[in-house]
């Protein structure tokens, strides 16, 4: 769901920022009057099977039967990004050395991923989602929590929903896509791994109490390995052992955690559901009162509008995202043109070169010349270092922002 934003400044300068997801900003004062988080909440946790890999076998049909890694070479220390199912009967997983996956798995297609493809149909599911709820808060390219409390479809049932959802995305992108459905995000994102893949799992408010007891302390949000040991070092292995613990005895344990060990143990968990604001473009335009005649008064009117972005960019913290930068041109008789090229340098040399080949579609006097960087979303950086070939140094103690499960 992409929207522009035009915040007219001075006589006719004018910014245009696309963003997706839009959300209040953070600047803003909070909602005076805040849902109750309680009862009655309905989130969904919608997460892709091996979305990398079954994207791949999508588009390439001589893959369906064979175990597919997608990621970096195995010779120059690559590892796997996503694997298929068939490859994890092998033992290989996400993170794991490209190298160690060949061995263990001889006959492993590796398949060199394209970032850009994975980013085109994370947002054709996000369009998908949005039929259902503006609340949607991405965790990665391939997963994410839903807030459909306030949604009336299938008479606001939201394992319906689910079911709704999972079809459209089978149906129209070829892919598929797990569902965990409970009263908060905690218990929604471990219920979408319970029947994996192409399943859903629904953790009614009254089932909750039962389904958390029976957890592996390990399946708490923040518990990572090390967590974990002390834990069992201790004698808890499941939250059935935390709730015996008194508050008092886990802040003494764990700190501040332990408030956090203390709800979680017991299904609480009241983080809302956050729509992120990614924003995917900064740029600067600027309509003219008289023509500029020629290349030559372009080039010199762009020095200024290349000083205003610089400030945007900046301002909007965007410099290390940037991927693309882009000219716009707009000639007296109206037409107008988009010149752009990758990088990340974006310098005026660089304008100065689209806006050459920009002037040279047209010919004839510029009404508006505006300049401009497209923006890499935020998780794609992380996810683009899993295809360089380089082993990652460690494990993230959350999981949750990989594409593999
Ligand atoms: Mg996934």
């Amino acid at each position: 769901m992409a929207r522009s934003q035009r915040q007219p400044t001075e006589s006719n300068t004018c910014y245009r920022d696309c963003v997706i997801d839009v959300n209040p900003p953070s600047d803003k004062q909070p909602d005076p009057d805040p849902p109750d988080l309680g009862a009655g909440r309905k989130i969904i946790h919608a997460d892709c099977d091996s979305f990398f890999a079954s994207v791949e076998m999508r588009d390439d049909p001589s893959l369906k039967d064979l175990p597919v890694a997608v990621g970096g070479s195995p010779d120059k220390r690559g590892v796997v990004a996503t694997c298929n199912y068939m490859a994890r009967r092998y033992g290989v997983h996400s993170a794991m050395p490209m190298s160690r996956a060949v061995r263990l798995c001889p006959n492993l297609v590796i398949v060199r991923g394209n970032m850009a493809k994975y980013k085109e149909v994370s947002r054709q599911i996000s369009e998908i989602f949005s039929r259902y709820t503006d609340l949607i808060e991405p965790l990665s390219l391939d997963e994410a929590f839903l807030d459909v409390s306030e949604c009336l479809q299938h008479n606001g049932s939201a394992t319906l929903m689910a079911q709704a959802i999972r079809r459209a995305v089978r149906e129209e992108l070829h892919i598929t896509i797990s569902a965990g459905i409970a009263p908060n995000k905690f218990i929604a994102k471990i219920a979408s791994d319970w029947k994996k893949p192409d399943g859903q799992f629904t953790v009614t408010p009254d089932e909750v109490d039962g389904f958390v007891a029976q957890l592996p302390v390990e399946k708490l949000f923040g518990v990572g390995s090390v967590t974990a040991a002390r834990m069992h070092k201790a004698g808890l292995r499941t939250c059935t052992d935390l709730r015996a613990q008194s508050l008092n005895d886990l802040t003494r344990s764990y700190g501040k955690f332990g408030l956090r060990l203390y709800e979680l143990s017991r299904g609480i968990d009241n983080r809302p559901v956050r729509p992120h604001r990614i924003r995917k473009s900064v740029s600067v335009e600027r309509t003219y009162e008289k023509d500029l005649p020629d290349l030559a008064t372009c080039i010199h009117s762009a020095k200024v509008l290349f000083e205003d972005l610089q400030g945007r960019i900046d301002a909007n913290n965007a410099r290390a995202r940037i991927d693309q930068c882009f000219v716009k041109v707009r000639f007296s008789d109206f037409t107008t043109t988009t010149v752009s090229n990758m990088g990340n340098k974006c310098t005026l040399a660089d304008f100065e070169g689209l806006i050459h080949s920009g002037w040279q579609r047209g010919g004839q006097p510029v009404r508006l010349l505006g300049l401009g960087v497209r923006l890499a979303h935020p998780d794609a950086a992380g996810q683009l270092a899993l295809f360089t070939d380089s082993e990652p140094e460690s494990e993230s103690e959350s999981g949750s922002n990989d594409a593999s499960s």
